[in-house]
Protein backbone atom coordinates (compact mmCIF):
# COMPACT_ATOMS: atom_id res chain seq x y z
CA UNK A 1 0.00 0.00 0.00
CA UNK A 2 1.53 3.23 -0.67
CA UNK A 3 2.45 5.89 1.88
CA UNK A 4 0.62 8.75 2.37
CA UNK A 5 1.97 12.22 2.46
CA UNK A 6 1.48 13.97 5.82
CA UNK A 7 1.04 17.54 4.26
CA UNK A 8 -1.12 17.08 1.53
CA UNK A 9 -2.68 13.48 2.10
CA UNK A 10 -2.01 12.41 -1.76
CA UNK A 11 -0.54 9.12 -1.71
CA UNK A 12 3.39 8.69 -2.36
CA UNK A 13 3.41 6.48 -4.96
CA UNK A 14 7.08 5.40 -5.52
CA UNK A 15 9.97 6.09 -3.30
CA UNK A 16 13.73 6.41 -5.25
CA UNK A 17 17.12 6.18 -3.89
CA UNK A 18 20.23 7.30 -4.86
CA UNK A 19 23.48 8.91 -3.63
CA UNK A 20 23.04 12.30 -5.08
CA UNK A 21 20.02 13.80 -5.77
CA UNK A 22 20.53 17.04 -8.07
CA UNK A 23 17.37 19.72 -8.66
CA UNK A 24 17.74 21.19 -11.96
CA UNK A 25 19.04 20.33 -15.68
CA UNK A 26 20.95 23.81 -15.93
CA UNK A 27 24.47 24.30 -16.14
CA UNK A 28 25.02 24.23 -12.40
CA UNK A 29 22.90 20.94 -12.15
CA UNK A 30 24.55 19.56 -15.57
CA UNK A 31 28.20 20.14 -14.37
CA UNK A 32 27.74 19.12 -10.84
CA UNK A 33 26.05 15.58 -12.09
CA UNK A 34 28.96 14.65 -14.95
CA UNK A 35 31.09 15.38 -12.61
CA UNK A 36 29.90 13.19 -9.45
CA UNK A 37 28.67 10.31 -12.20
CA UNK A 38 31.98 8.43 -12.12
CA UNK A 39 31.83 8.12 -8.10
CA UNK A 40 28.67 8.06 -7.16
CA UNK A 41 24.42 7.04 -8.46
CA UNK A 42 23.37 10.40 -9.21
CA UNK A 43 19.77 11.18 -10.10
CA UNK A 44 18.76 14.76 -11.63
CA UNK A 45 15.21 16.01 -11.81
CA UNK A 46 14.21 18.74 -13.50
CA UNK A 47 10.16 20.28 -13.61
CA UNK A 48 10.21 20.71 -17.71
CA UNK A 49 12.62 19.05 -20.36
CA UNK A 50 16.00 19.00 -19.45
CA UNK A 51 16.87 21.92 -22.11
CA UNK A 52 14.81 24.04 -20.34
CA UNK A 53 16.71 26.76 -18.33
CA UNK A 54 18.12 30.42 -17.79
CA UNK A 55 21.48 28.51 -19.23
CA UNK A 56 19.59 27.88 -22.94
CA UNK A 57 18.87 31.70 -23.14
CA UNK A 58 22.47 33.32 -21.93
CA UNK A 59 23.78 35.16 -25.12
CA UNK A 60 26.74 37.34 -24.70
CA UNK A 61 29.33 34.19 -23.20
CA UNK A 62 31.54 33.50 -20.27
CA UNK A 63 34.20 35.36 -18.61
CA UNK A 64 37.31 34.16 -18.45
CA UNK A 65 40.73 35.66 -17.90
CA UNK A 66 42.59 33.45 -21.42
CA UNK A 67 44.23 36.62 -23.11
CA UNK A 68 47.45 37.47 -22.78
CA UNK A 69 46.15 41.28 -21.94
CA UNK A 70 44.58 39.51 -18.90
CA UNK A 71 45.27 37.94 -15.47
CA UNK A 72 42.81 35.96 -12.85
CA UNK A 73 43.92 38.86 -10.74
CA UNK A 74 42.75 41.66 -13.55
CA UNK A 75 39.28 39.84 -13.75
CA UNK A 76 39.19 39.80 -9.74
CA UNK A 77 39.59 43.42 -9.90
CA UNK A 78 36.89 43.82 -12.15
CA UNK A 79 34.91 41.59 -10.23
CA UNK A 80 35.29 43.20 -6.48
CA UNK A 81 35.48 46.76 -8.15
CA UNK A 82 31.50 45.85 -9.18
CA UNK A 83 30.49 44.25 -6.16
CA UNK A 84 29.99 47.41 -4.12
CA UNK A 85 32.30 46.35 -1.07
CA UNK A 86 30.38 43.44 -0.15
CA UNK A 87 31.83 40.56 -2.39
CA UNK A 88 32.85 37.60 -0.94
CA UNK A 89 36.65 37.71 -1.70
CA UNK A 90 37.48 34.14 -1.09
CA UNK A 91 34.54 33.29 -3.65
CA UNK A 92 35.33 35.94 -6.13
CA UNK A 93 38.70 34.61 -6.00
CA UNK A 94 37.53 30.34 -6.67
CA UNK A 95 35.23 31.85 -9.18
CA UNK A 96 38.19 33.59 -11.25
CA UNK A 97 41.38 31.47 -10.42
CA UNK A 98 39.24 28.32 -11.37
CA UNK A 99 37.97 29.87 -14.83
CA UNK A 100 40.46 28.07 -17.18
CA UNK A 101 39.55 24.98 -15.64
CA UNK A 102 36.30 25.97 -16.30
CA UNK A 103 36.56 26.26 -19.84
CA UNK A 104 38.54 23.19 -20.45
CA UNK A 105 35.65 20.89 -19.21
CA UNK A 106 33.56 22.89 -20.72
CA UNK A 107 35.02 22.24 -24.26
CA UNK A 108 35.58 18.62 -23.00
CA UNK A 109 31.94 18.13 -22.96
CA UNK A 110 31.88 19.43 -26.43
CA UNK A 111 30.84 22.95 -26.01
CA UNK A 112 32.25 24.68 -28.92
CA UNK A 113 33.24 28.47 -28.47
CA UNK A 114 34.02 30.74 -31.57
CA UNK A 115 37.29 31.59 -33.00
CA UNK A 116 39.26 34.11 -34.31
CA UNK A 117 42.18 33.13 -36.25
CA UNK A 118 43.37 30.05 -33.66
CA UNK A 119 42.69 31.50 -30.23
CA UNK A 120 39.04 31.92 -28.78
CA UNK A 121 37.23 35.04 -29.68
CA UNK A 122 37.06 37.16 -26.81
CA UNK A 123 34.45 40.24 -26.79
CA UNK A 124 34.09 42.85 -24.43
CA UNK A 125 31.52 43.91 -21.78
CA UNK A 126 30.26 46.30 -19.25
CA UNK A 127 32.71 47.12 -16.48
CA UNK A 128 35.40 44.16 -17.55
CA UNK A 129 38.97 46.17 -18.35
CA UNK A 130 39.97 43.71 -21.09
CA UNK A 131 37.98 41.63 -23.85
CA UNK A 132 37.50 38.66 -22.20
CA UNK A 133 34.09 37.02 -23.15
CA UNK A 134 34.03 33.59 -24.55
CA UNK A 135 30.89 33.08 -26.24
CA UNK A 136 29.39 30.65 -28.92
CA UNK A 137 27.27 31.13 -32.45
CA UNK A 138 27.52 35.21 -31.74
CA UNK A 139 25.61 35.87 -29.04
CA UNK A 140 23.91 32.52 -28.36
CA UNK A 141 26.07 30.61 -25.88
CA UNK A 142 23.74 29.45 -23.65
CA UNK A 143 21.92 26.98 -26.47
CA UNK A 144 25.63 25.80 -26.96
CA UNK A 145 26.10 24.84 -24.00
CA UNK A 146 22.60 23.71 -22.77
CA UNK A 147 22.90 21.16 -25.74
CA UNK A 148 26.31 20.03 -25.82
CA UNK A 149 25.93 19.50 -21.35
CA UNK A 150 22.20 18.20 -22.06
CA UNK A 151 24.14 15.39 -24.71
CA UNK A 152 26.38 14.50 -22.30
CA UNK A 153 24.39 13.70 -19.27
CA UNK A 154 22.21 11.49 -21.58
CA UNK A 155 25.12 9.60 -22.83
CA UNK A 156 26.31 8.87 -18.80
CA UNK A 157 24.97 6.92 -16.52
CA UNK A 158 23.30 9.53 -14.76
CA UNK A 159 19.54 8.75 -14.13
CA UNK A 160 17.62 11.58 -15.93
CA UNK A 161 13.88 12.42 -14.80
CA UNK A 162 12.03 15.35 -16.74
CA UNK A 163 8.55 16.58 -15.44
CA UNK A 164 9.49 16.19 -12.29
CA UNK A 165 8.88 19.15 -9.86
CA UNK A 166 10.48 19.75 -6.60
CA UNK A 167 7.97 20.56 -4.17
CA UNK A 168 9.60 20.38 -0.94
CA UNK A 169 12.84 19.25 0.62
CA UNK A 170 12.73 16.04 2.76
CA UNK A 171 14.41 16.94 6.32
CA UNK A 172 14.81 14.43 8.88
CA UNK A 173 16.86 15.12 12.07
CA UNK A 174 17.68 18.14 11.18
CA UNK A 175 19.60 16.59 7.81
CA UNK A 176 18.29 17.29 4.48
CA UNK A 177 17.58 13.20 3.22
CA UNK A 178 16.06 14.17 -0.50
CA UNK A 179 12.93 15.30 -1.50
CA UNK A 180 8.90 15.58 -2.49
CA UNK A 181 8.47 15.21 -6.00
CA UNK A 182 5.52 15.96 -8.41
CA UNK A 183 5.46 14.17 -11.65
CA UNK A 184 3.71 17.37 -13.55
CA UNK A 185 2.00 14.99 -16.36
CA UNK A 186 0.62 12.58 -14.27
CA UNK A 187 -0.02 14.42 -10.74
CA UNK A 188 1.13 11.82 -9.03
CA UNK A 189 3.83 12.85 -5.86
CA UNK A 190 6.81 10.40 -5.31
CA UNK A 191 9.63 10.87 -2.68
CA UNK A 192 13.92 11.20 -4.26
CA UNK A 193 16.15 9.92 -1.49
CA UNK A 194 19.66 10.81 -0.89
CA UNK A 195 22.15 11.69 1.72
CA UNK A 196 23.11 14.32 -0.23
CA UNK A 197 20.91 16.87 -2.07
CA UNK A 198 22.32 19.44 -4.45
CA UNK A 199 19.59 22.44 -5.39
CA UNK A 200 20.35 23.76 -9.16
CA UNK A 201 16.83 25.04 -9.52
CA UNK A 202 18.40 28.99 -10.97
CA UNK A 203 16.67 32.40 -10.12
CA UNK A 204 13.39 33.99 -9.81
CA UNK A 205 13.29 36.33 -12.85
CA UNK A 206 9.49 35.89 -12.88
CA UNK A 207 9.22 37.78 -9.80
CA UNK A 208 8.16 40.20 -12.66
CA UNK A 209 5.79 40.40 -15.24
CA UNK A 210 8.89 41.94 -17.32
CA UNK A 211 11.85 39.45 -17.53
CA UNK A 212 14.06 37.93 -19.38
CA UNK A 213 14.03 34.92 -17.81
CA UNK A 214 11.50 31.96 -18.61
CA UNK A 215 8.88 30.82 -17.00
CA UNK A 216 10.79 28.33 -15.09
CA UNK A 217 12.54 30.93 -13.07
CA UNK A 218 10.40 30.96 -9.99
CA UNK A 219 12.60 30.75 -7.29
CA UNK A 220 11.63 27.37 -6.22
CA UNK A 221 15.04 26.43 -4.65
CA UNK A 222 14.93 29.32 -2.68
CA UNK A 223 11.72 28.76 -1.39
CA UNK A 224 12.07 25.10 -0.31
CA UNK A 225 15.24 25.67 1.40
CA UNK A 226 13.18 28.61 2.83
CA UNK A 227 11.03 26.13 4.10
CA UNK A 228 13.09 23.42 5.32
CA UNK A 229 14.80 25.87 7.47
CA UNK A 230 17.89 27.49 5.60
CA UNK A 231 19.38 30.70 5.66
CA UNK A 232 19.05 32.78 2.27
CA UNK A 233 21.22 36.25 1.62
CA UNK A 234 21.49 39.12 -0.71
CA UNK A 235 17.81 38.69 -1.72
CA UNK A 236 17.69 42.56 -2.02
CA UNK A 237 19.90 42.41 -4.78
CA UNK A 238 17.65 41.33 -8.34
CA UNK A 239 19.94 42.95 -11.23
CA UNK A 240 18.10 44.69 -14.15
CA UNK A 241 19.55 44.24 -17.69
CA UNK A 242 19.03 47.86 -19.33
CA UNK A 243 18.20 46.64 -22.51
CA UNK A 244 15.26 44.17 -23.90
CA UNK A 245 13.30 45.02 -26.78
CA UNK A 246 10.16 47.03 -25.33
CA UNK A 247 7.51 46.27 -28.15
CA UNK A 248 3.84 45.89 -27.38
CA UNK A 249 3.00 42.71 -27.75
CA UNK A 250 6.15 41.02 -28.14
CA UNK A 251 8.53 39.10 -25.74
CA UNK A 252 10.96 41.23 -23.91
CA UNK A 253 13.53 39.86 -26.08
CA UNK A 254 17.36 40.60 -24.45
CA UNK A 255 19.52 42.82 -26.31
CA UNK A 256 23.03 40.87 -25.55
CA UNK A 257 24.91 43.68 -23.98
CA UNK A 258 27.54 42.17 -26.54
CA UNK A 259 26.03 44.63 -28.57
CA UNK A 260 27.43 47.61 -26.56
CA UNK A 261 30.29 46.14 -26.41
CA UNK A 262 30.89 46.71 -29.77
CA UNK A 263 30.03 49.94 -29.49
CA UNK A 264 25.49 49.83 -30.03
CA UNK A 265 24.66 52.79 -28.38
CA UNK A 266 21.64 53.95 -26.11
CA UNK A 267 19.50 56.97 -27.52
CA UNK A 268 16.76 58.57 -27.61
CA UNK A 269 13.76 59.44 -30.13
CA UNK A 270 16.25 62.39 -32.10
CA UNK A 271 19.37 60.30 -31.71
CA UNK A 272 20.88 61.94 -29.12
CA UNK A 273 23.27 59.76 -26.74
CA UNK A 274 21.57 59.48 -23.13
CA UNK A 275 24.89 57.89 -21.21
CA UNK A 276 27.46 59.96 -22.73
CA UNK A 277 27.67 62.65 -20.18
CA UNK A 278 25.87 60.22 -17.36
CA UNK A 279 29.02 58.17 -16.82
CA UNK A 280 32.64 58.63 -18.20
CA UNK A 281 32.16 54.44 -19.11
CA UNK A 282 28.90 55.52 -21.24
CA UNK A 283 26.88 52.36 -22.54
CA UNK A 284 29.79 50.46 -20.66
CA UNK A 285 29.15 51.34 -16.88
CA UNK A 286 27.91 48.76 -15.25
CA UNK A 287 24.26 47.70 -15.70
CA UNK A 288 22.48 49.14 -12.87
CA UNK A 289 23.78 52.89 -13.70
CA UNK A 290 22.60 52.35 -17.72
CA UNK A 291 19.43 50.69 -16.34
CA UNK A 292 18.67 53.43 -14.05
CA UNK A 293 19.27 55.74 -16.30
CA UNK A 294 17.50 54.25 -19.03
CA UNK A 295 14.41 53.82 -16.55
CA UNK A 296 14.29 57.41 -15.87
CA UNK A 297 14.15 58.84 -19.05
CA UNK A 298 11.12 56.48 -19.92
CA UNK A 299 9.46 58.03 -16.68
CA UNK A 300 9.90 61.07 -18.66
CA UNK A 301 8.94 59.86 -22.14
CA UNK A 302 6.66 57.02 -21.48
CA UNK A 303 7.43 53.95 -23.34
CA UNK A 304 9.53 53.61 -27.40
CA UNK A 305 11.35 56.71 -25.73
CA UNK A 306 14.88 54.85 -25.31
CA UNK A 307 16.38 53.13 -28.36
CA UNK A 308 19.39 50.94 -29.00
CA UNK A 309 21.44 51.70 -31.83
CA UNK A 310 23.22 48.84 -33.25
CA UNK A 311 23.99 50.74 -36.45
CA UNK A 312 27.97 50.95 -37.59
CA UNK A 313 28.99 48.49 -34.90
CA UNK A 314 32.53 46.94 -35.15
CA UNK A 315 33.29 43.79 -36.23
CA UNK A 316 30.64 43.63 -38.81
CA UNK A 317 26.72 44.35 -38.72
CA UNK A 318 24.14 42.73 -36.25
CA UNK A 319 23.07 40.42 -38.93
CA UNK A 320 26.39 38.80 -39.53
CA UNK A 321 27.76 39.30 -35.74
CA UNK A 322 24.53 38.38 -33.88
CA UNK A 323 23.04 36.72 -36.62
CA UNK A 324 20.46 34.61 -34.11
CA UNK A 325 19.86 38.17 -32.63
CA UNK A 326 19.78 39.49 -35.39
CA UNK A 327 16.99 37.14 -36.97
CA UNK A 328 14.49 37.19 -33.63
CA UNK A 329 14.17 41.02 -34.28
CA UNK A 330 13.61 40.71 -38.37
CA UNK A 331 10.46 38.12 -36.95
CA UNK A 332 9.12 41.08 -35.32
CA UNK A 333 9.83 43.47 -38.54
CA UNK A 334 13.12 45.16 -36.91
CA UNK A 335 15.90 45.26 -39.06
CA UNK A 336 18.84 45.95 -36.28
CA UNK A 337 21.43 46.44 -39.33
CA UNK A 338 19.33 49.66 -40.52
CA UNK A 339 17.35 51.09 -37.50
CA UNK A 340 17.40 51.42 -33.87
CA UNK A 341 15.58 49.52 -31.61
CA UNK A 342 12.89 50.41 -28.45
CA UNK A 343 14.47 48.77 -25.32
CA UNK A 344 13.70 49.00 -21.91
CA UNK A 345 15.28 47.07 -18.47
CA UNK A 346 13.89 43.70 -17.72
CA UNK A 347 14.59 41.90 -14.35
CA UNK A 348 17.23 39.35 -15.22
CA UNK A 349 19.58 37.78 -12.69
CA UNK A 350 18.99 37.21 -8.60
CA UNK A 351 22.08 37.80 -7.20
CA UNK A 352 20.77 36.62 -3.91
CA UNK A 353 19.74 33.32 -3.09
CA UNK A 354 20.46 30.47 -1.03
CA UNK A 355 23.46 31.29 1.43
CA UNK A 356 26.22 28.77 0.58
CA UNK A 357 30.11 28.54 1.65
CA UNK A 358 32.56 28.87 -0.78
CA UNK A 359 31.76 25.29 -1.75
CA UNK A 360 28.48 25.60 -2.01
CA UNK A 361 27.43 24.09 1.57
CA UNK A 362 24.09 25.65 3.23
CA UNK A 363 23.11 26.13 6.28
CA UNK A 364 21.38 23.12 6.64
CA UNK A 365 23.42 19.57 6.46
CA UNK A 366 22.78 17.26 3.86
CA UNK A 367 21.99 20.06 1.24
CA UNK A 368 24.33 21.99 -1.07
CA UNK A 369 23.33 24.68 -3.94
CA UNK A 370 25.20 25.69 -6.93
CA UNK A 371 24.61 28.46 -10.05
CA UNK A 372 21.68 31.28 -9.54
CA UNK A 373 19.65 29.59 -6.62
CA UNK A 374 22.56 30.41 -4.81
CA UNK A 375 24.52 33.50 -3.19
CA UNK A 376 27.96 32.25 -2.15
CA UNK A 377 28.84 36.28 -1.96
CA UNK A 378 31.06 36.14 -5.38
CA UNK A 379 29.22 38.66 -6.97
CA UNK A 380 28.76 41.20 -4.32
CA UNK A 381 26.08 43.42 -5.00
CA UNK A 382 25.93 43.49 -8.58
CA UNK A 383 26.81 40.72 -10.81
CA UNK A 384 30.05 41.49 -13.24
CA UNK A 385 28.11 41.07 -16.52
CA UNK A 386 28.85 37.26 -18.12
CA UNK A 387 30.45 36.11 -14.62
CA UNK A 388 26.76 34.02 -13.63
CA UNK A 389 27.77 30.98 -16.52
CA UNK A 390 31.59 31.15 -14.91
CA UNK A 391 29.88 30.87 -10.98
CA UNK A 392 27.32 28.01 -12.05
CA UNK A 393 30.70 25.90 -13.57
CA UNK A 394 32.91 26.71 -10.67
CA UNK A 395 30.84 26.08 -7.98
CA UNK A 396 29.27 23.17 -9.27
CA UNK A 397 32.30 21.81 -9.88
CA UNK A 398 33.14 22.56 -6.08
CA UNK A 399 30.28 21.19 -4.50
CA UNK A 400 31.12 17.74 -7.00
CA UNK A 401 34.41 17.69 -5.46
CA UNK A 402 33.00 17.87 -1.75
CA UNK A 403 30.05 15.39 -2.09
CA UNK A 404 32.52 13.03 -4.15
CA UNK A 405 34.93 13.26 -0.75
CA UNK A 406 32.87 14.58 1.98
CA UNK A 407 29.41 13.40 1.77
CA UNK A 408 29.10 12.78 5.75
CA UNK A 409 29.30 16.65 6.34
CA UNK A 410 27.49 17.81 9.33
CA UNK A 411 26.97 21.23 8.98
CA UNK A 412 27.14 25.01 8.90
CA UNK A 413 25.96 27.46 10.95
CA UNK A 414 25.67 30.92 9.40
CA UNK A 415 25.31 33.51 11.74
CA UNK A 416 23.63 35.79 12.26
CA UNK A 417 20.06 35.19 10.12
CA UNK A 418 17.21 37.39 10.60
CA UNK A 419 14.10 35.52 11.31
CA UNK A 420 10.84 36.57 9.10
CA UNK A 421 7.70 35.51 9.50
CA UNK A 422 4.70 35.43 7.31
CA UNK A 423 1.40 36.65 7.95
CA UNK A 424 -1.38 35.20 9.95
CA UNK A 425 -3.79 35.81 7.67
CA UNK A 426 -3.38 34.05 4.42
CA UNK A 427 -4.34 35.98 1.03
CA UNK A 428 -5.59 34.27 -2.10
CA UNK A 429 -3.54 36.20 -5.21
CA UNK A 430 -3.17 35.48 -9.11
CA UNK A 431 0.25 36.05 -9.99
CA UNK A 432 0.21 39.03 -12.07
CA UNK A 433 -0.47 41.00 -8.80
CA UNK A 434 2.40 39.52 -7.08
CA UNK A 435 4.17 40.63 -10.36
CA UNK A 436 2.34 44.09 -10.12
CA UNK A 437 3.31 44.69 -6.36
CA UNK A 438 7.03 43.70 -7.23
CA UNK A 439 7.52 45.78 -10.23
CA UNK A 440 6.13 48.96 -8.87
CA UNK A 441 7.61 48.43 -4.73
CA UNK A 442 10.61 46.66 -5.47
CA UNK A 443 12.12 47.38 -8.75
CA UNK A 444 14.79 49.68 -10.28
CA UNK A 445 13.42 52.55 -7.76
CA UNK A 446 12.81 51.65 -3.90
CA UNK A 447 11.38 53.95 -1.48
CA UNK A 448 10.23 52.73 2.93
CA UNK A 449 6.92 53.48 1.91
CA UNK A 450 6.63 51.13 -1.54
CA UNK A 451 8.77 48.59 0.63
CA UNK A 452 7.02 48.39 3.71
CA UNK A 453 3.64 48.04 1.56
CA UNK A 454 5.15 45.12 -0.21
CA UNK A 455 6.32 43.70 2.63
CA UNK A 456 3.02 43.31 4.28
CA UNK A 457 0.69 42.50 1.62
CA UNK A 458 3.60 39.85 -0.42
CA UNK A 459 3.75 38.55 3.80
CA UNK A 460 0.20 37.49 2.97
CA UNK A 461 0.79 36.06 -0.05
CA UNK A 462 3.39 33.83 1.51
CA UNK A 463 1.15 32.39 3.75
CA UNK A 464 -0.79 30.35 1.66
CA UNK A 465 0.36 27.03 2.08
CA UNK A 466 2.03 25.61 -1.08
CA UNK A 467 -0.02 23.97 -3.38
CA UNK A 468 0.10 20.59 -5.76
CA UNK A 469 -0.26 22.02 -9.17
CA UNK A 470 2.93 22.86 -11.06
CA UNK A 471 1.89 26.82 -11.69
CA UNK A 472 0.32 27.52 -8.36
CA UNK A 473 3.19 25.72 -6.34
CA UNK A 474 5.59 28.19 -8.47
CA UNK A 475 3.42 31.20 -7.50
CA UNK A 476 3.87 30.03 -3.75
CA UNK A 477 7.44 29.86 -4.66
CA UNK A 478 7.35 33.36 -5.52
CA UNK A 479 5.33 34.75 -2.62
CA UNK A 480 8.27 33.32 -0.32
CA UNK A 481 10.79 34.88 -2.35
CA UNK A 482 9.20 37.99 -3.16
CA UNK A 483 8.41 38.59 0.44
CA UNK A 484 11.96 37.73 1.72
CA UNK A 485 13.60 39.99 -1.42
CA UNK A 486 10.93 42.82 -0.01
CA UNK A 487 12.15 42.71 3.82
CA UNK A 488 15.53 42.90 3.04
CA UNK A 489 15.01 45.50 0.88
CA UNK A 490 13.23 47.41 3.17
CA UNK A 491 16.01 46.76 6.07
CA UNK A 492 18.97 47.98 3.71
CA UNK A 493 18.52 52.07 4.05
CA UNK A 494 20.73 52.73 1.47
CA UNK A 495 21.81 52.11 -2.01
CA UNK A 496 24.15 49.81 -3.06
CA UNK A 497 24.87 47.98 -6.03
CA UNK A 498 21.53 46.94 -7.86
CA UNK A 499 19.20 47.87 -4.27
CA UNK A 500 18.55 52.00 -5.37
CA UNK A 501 16.42 53.49 -2.84
CA UNK A 502 14.74 57.08 -3.49
CA UNK A 503 15.19 57.34 -0.23
CA UNK A 504 18.75 56.53 0.96
CA UNK A 505 20.38 57.68 -2.42
CA UNK A 506 23.79 57.31 -1.19
CA UNK A 507 26.03 54.40 0.16
CA UNK A 508 26.21 53.51 3.84
CA UNK A 509 29.82 52.35 4.98
CA UNK A 510 27.99 50.81 8.02
CA UNK A 511 25.99 48.70 5.65
CA UNK A 512 28.77 46.99 3.58
CA UNK A 513 27.33 43.66 4.78
CA UNK A 514 25.78 40.57 3.22
CA UNK A 515 22.09 40.81 5.43
CA UNK A 516 20.71 37.04 5.83
CA UNK A 517 17.36 36.01 6.23
CA UNK A 518 15.17 32.29 7.56
CA UNK A 519 11.72 31.68 8.02
CA UNK A 520 10.41 32.19 11.68
CA UNK A 521 9.05 28.89 12.82
CA UNK A 522 5.45 28.81 13.30
CA UNK A 523 4.89 29.41 17.32
CA UNK A 524 3.70 26.20 18.73
C1 LIG B 1 18.15 35.79 -21.60
C2 LIG B 1 19.31 35.53 -20.67
C3 LIG B 1 20.60 35.83 -21.08
C4 LIG B 1 21.68 35.60 -20.23
N1 LIG B 1 22.95 35.82 -20.69
C5 LIG B 1 24.00 35.50 -19.89
C6 LIG B 1 25.33 35.61 -20.38
O1 LIG B 1 25.57 35.96 -21.53
N2 LIG B 1 26.35 35.31 -19.53
C7 LIG B 1 26.14 34.90 -18.24
O2 LIG B 1 27.11 34.64 -17.51
N3 LIG B 1 24.88 34.76 -17.77
C8 LIG B 1 23.82 35.03 -18.56
N4 LIG B 1 22.55 34.87 -18.08
C9 LIG B 1 22.37 34.31 -16.73
C10 LIG B 1 22.67 32.81 -16.77
O3 LIG B 1 22.11 32.26 -17.93
C11 LIG B 1 22.10 32.09 -15.55
O4 LIG B 1 22.45 32.76 -14.38
C12 LIG B 1 22.64 30.67 -15.48
O5 LIG B 1 22.44 30.01 -16.70
C13 LIG B 1 21.95 29.92 -14.35
O6 LIG B 1 22.28 28.55 -14.44
P1 LIG B 1 21.66 27.57 -13.37
O7 LIG B 1 22.13 26.21 -13.73
O8 LIG B 1 21.93 28.07 -12.02
O9 LIG B 1 20.06 27.70 -13.56
P2 LIG B 1 19.16 27.39 -14.85
O10 LIG B 1 19.97 27.32 -16.08
O11 LIG B 1 18.04 28.36 -14.83
O12 LIG B 1 18.58 25.95 -14.52
C14 LIG B 1 17.61 25.75 -13.53
C15 LIG B 1 17.06 24.35 -13.66
O13 LIG B 1 16.28 24.03 -12.51
C16 LIG B 1 15.04 23.48 -12.93
N5 LIG B 1 14.08 23.70 -11.85
C17 LIG B 1 13.68 24.88 -11.30
N6 LIG B 1 12.81 24.65 -10.31
C18 LIG B 1 12.65 23.31 -10.22
C19 LIG B 1 11.87 22.46 -9.40
N7 LIG B 1 11.03 22.92 -8.46
N8 LIG B 1 11.95 21.12 -9.59
C20 LIG B 1 12.75 20.61 -10.55
N9 LIG B 1 13.51 21.37 -11.37
C21 LIG B 1 13.46 22.70 -11.20
C22 LIG B 1 14.75 24.19 -14.23
O14 LIG B 1 13.77 23.52 -14.97
C23 LIG B 1 16.15 24.16 -14.86
O15 LIG B 1 16.40 22.89 -15.40
C24 LIG B 1 21.46 35.09 -18.92
C25 LIG B 1 20.16 34.80 -18.51
C26 LIG B 1 19.09 35.00 -19.37
C27 LIG B 1 17.71 34.64 -18.91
Amino acid sequence: MPAEDSQTNRPVQQMRECDLLIVGTGLAGLVAALASAPHLRVLIITKATIDESNTYYAQGGIAAALGTDDSPDRHFQDTISVGAAISNRSAVRALVNSARDAITELIAHGVSFDTHGDQLARGLEAAHSVPRILHSGGAATGLAIQTALSAAARSSAIEIIENAQMLDLLVEGGRCRGARVLATESGEQFECRAPVTVLATGGAGRLYARTSNPSIATGDGIAAALRAGAVVTNLEFMQFHPTALDMPGRPAHLLSEALRGSGATVVDRTGRRLLAGADERAELAPRDVVARAIARRLLQTGPGGVLLDARGISGGPPSVQFAALWRTLDEFGLDMDREPVPVSPVAHYLIGGIRTDDFGRSSLPGLYAAGETASTGAHGANRLASNSLLEAVVFARRVAELVTSDADWRGWEFTPARPIAVDARPMDFERPRLQEVMWRDVGIFRSGDGLARASAELARMAARPAATDRADQESANLAIVGMMSARAALDRTESRGTHFRSDHPGTDPGQAVANSYRLARKAG
